[in-house]
């Protein structure tokens, strides 16, 4: 593509602040038409992003303007789906969901289930090591993936990993996994399949507080209860899935959580005793148990939709990703509405209680100047969780958003030995440049998103639009 209005369609991922129309855009259908566009971007010079669904929360799919755009939703085929040995190999563009769709018929599934599952695609998991809901039993895409085959930058093809688990040598699909299109372009995935559990149960629990419901994921995980999933909603998420999707959520709750328990029968049955009782005894004014799949869905309804439905109580959010240690999760909870309270800005919490991984959504007003504010409170949202020996993403990545915060988290040889690792992949620094890393700032330019008129604008020799 190189008209102008197609080009726009690509100018940014699922990060809307920032966009870039791209010089070119591809869309190959083979392993060969992506390695002879990357050869010929190697022989030239040019630099290139990979793109799946362009769903990524980070920028990271963000395109160049003197450079390629290669994107990977026309690779969708599912190229073997090998039941005996519990392997699916699968080409980028594949959507998460139909791996599943592909294979539920046999009693088998994909396990990563981010909440974008149902158009996300499968390289974008990988790049991102993207996780979900019931990562915390079952493990997060790097735990799924036994195999690539990749693009590497000069455009030759090469083969990691396997369909067998753990080969000798260095884990280079490790490495590969959550390198966030930097290392090259996966071109086929290699996933582990799972057979589907036996019994599913899933438990909705409202609490009049936040430090309730922390109290009753404490006691069931110190107890060595792993569940499936453990999602955490405060009252202005609810607020917001209640206008989007109308969840009937238990009203006047300050805290909802749903835990989901998998597995044999017995075993889940005496689960769900243990945890009715955590949540009894953490003060749960109401508990729900799904009898059906329709039940199951309608509680799930609510947290799957919470990122969007936030635009139905705010004109501008953040989407915030951040981890802490599970223990500092009702401590880090009260300093982000102390800093809420301070700001004037309010803030909704979605997350993976189980795991730590918060989704803070940062809601603004651009037309009330709240824009800096905003940013304001959603990068001291992850100072607080690298002092509480955390994390500035966990599972959406660092992209063009947080290269800026990587700093803050690592010192400067952590950095060099990252750069060098990248540098054994792509020593002309061709593939997604921009991303994951620093780059130092012009002199005198002050850190953070830019704001105000760039001085191209006000010189009229650029527009912003
Ligand atoms: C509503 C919503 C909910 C979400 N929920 C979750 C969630 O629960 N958990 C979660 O982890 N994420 C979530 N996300 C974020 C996003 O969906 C994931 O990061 C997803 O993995 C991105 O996939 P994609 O195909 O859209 O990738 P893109 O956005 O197109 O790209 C993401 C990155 O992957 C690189 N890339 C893409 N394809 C390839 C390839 N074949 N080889 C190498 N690099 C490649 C790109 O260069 C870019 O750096 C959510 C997003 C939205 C909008």
């Amino acid at each position: 593509m190189t008209e102008r209005a197609a080009l726009r369609t690509y100018e940014c991922d699922g990060l809307a602040a920032y966009r870039c129309t791209p010089g070119l855009v591809v869309l190959p259908r083979s392993t060969d038409e992506v390695a002879y566009v990357v050869r010929r971007c190697h022989d030239l010079s040019v630099p290139f992003v990979a793109r799946g669904s362009g769903t990524g929360l980070s920028g990271g799919a963000l395109p160049l303007g003197d450079g390629v755009l290669i994107v990977l939703s026309r690779m969708t085929r599912l190229l073997d789906a090998d039941i005996d040995d519990q392997r699916a190999v699968v080409e980028p563009g594949v959507v998460n969901l139909d791996v599943t769709r592909a294979v539920q018929a046999d009693g088998f599934y994909y396990a990563p289930d981010p909440s974008s599952q149902q158009v996300c695609s499968i390289g974008g998991n990988v790049a991102e090591n993207s996780g979900g809901a019931h990562c915390l039993k079952y493990g997060f895409t790097v735990n799924h993936v036994t195999g690539l085959e990749v693009v590497m930058p000069d455009g030759s093809v090469e083969r990691f990993g396997g369909r067998a688990p753990d080969p000798p040598g260095y884990d280079v699909v490790g490495a590969f996994v959550g390198s966030e299109g930097t290392l090259g372009i996966a071109t086929e995935v290699t996933v582990r399949l799972l057979r589907k559990p036996e019994t599913v149960q899933t438990l909705l629990a409202g609490f009049r507080t936040m430090d309730d419901a922390g109290r009753a994921v404490s006691a069931i995980i110190g107890a060595g209860v792993v569940p499936a999933a453990v999602e955490m909603m405060d009252a202005l998420a609810v607020e917001a899935a209640e206008a989007a999707v109308s969840c009937a959520y238990p009203e006047g709750a300050g805290a909802v959580l749903i835990v989901e328990l998998d597995g044999h029968e017995v075993e889940v049955a005496e689960q769900l005793a243990t945890v009715e009782a955590f949540c009894r005894d953490a003060g749960a004014f109401e508990l729900r148990i799904a009898a059906d799949d329709e039940q199951r869905g309608q509680i799930w309804r609510g947290r799957k939709s919470a990122f969007a439905a936030v635009g139905r109580i705010s004109p501008d959010y953040i989407v915030q990703d951040g981890v802490v240690p599970r223990t500092s999760l009702p401590q880090v909870l009260r300093d982000i509405a102390a800093l809420s309270k301070e700001t004037g800005i309010r803030v909704a919490n979605v997350f993976h209680a189980g795991d730590g991984n918060l989704h803070p959504l940062v809601l603004f007003d651009e037309t009330r100047a709240e824009t800096e504010r905003a940013e304001e409170v959603s990068s001291r949202i992850l100072d607080l969780c690298i002092e509480h020996g955390g994390s500035i993403t966990g599972e959406h990545g660092v992209g063009a958003d947080k290269k800026r915060h990587m700093g803050r988290m690592y010192s400067d040889v952590d950095l060099d030995v990252m750069q060098m690792v990248r540098c054994a992949f792509d020593p002309f620094g061709l593939c997604n440049p921009g991303k994951v890393f620093p780059t130092p700032r012009l002199c005198g330019e002050r850190p953070g998103r830019r704001t105000g008129v760039h001085p191209l604008q006000e010189a009229g020799l650029a527009d912003l639009f």
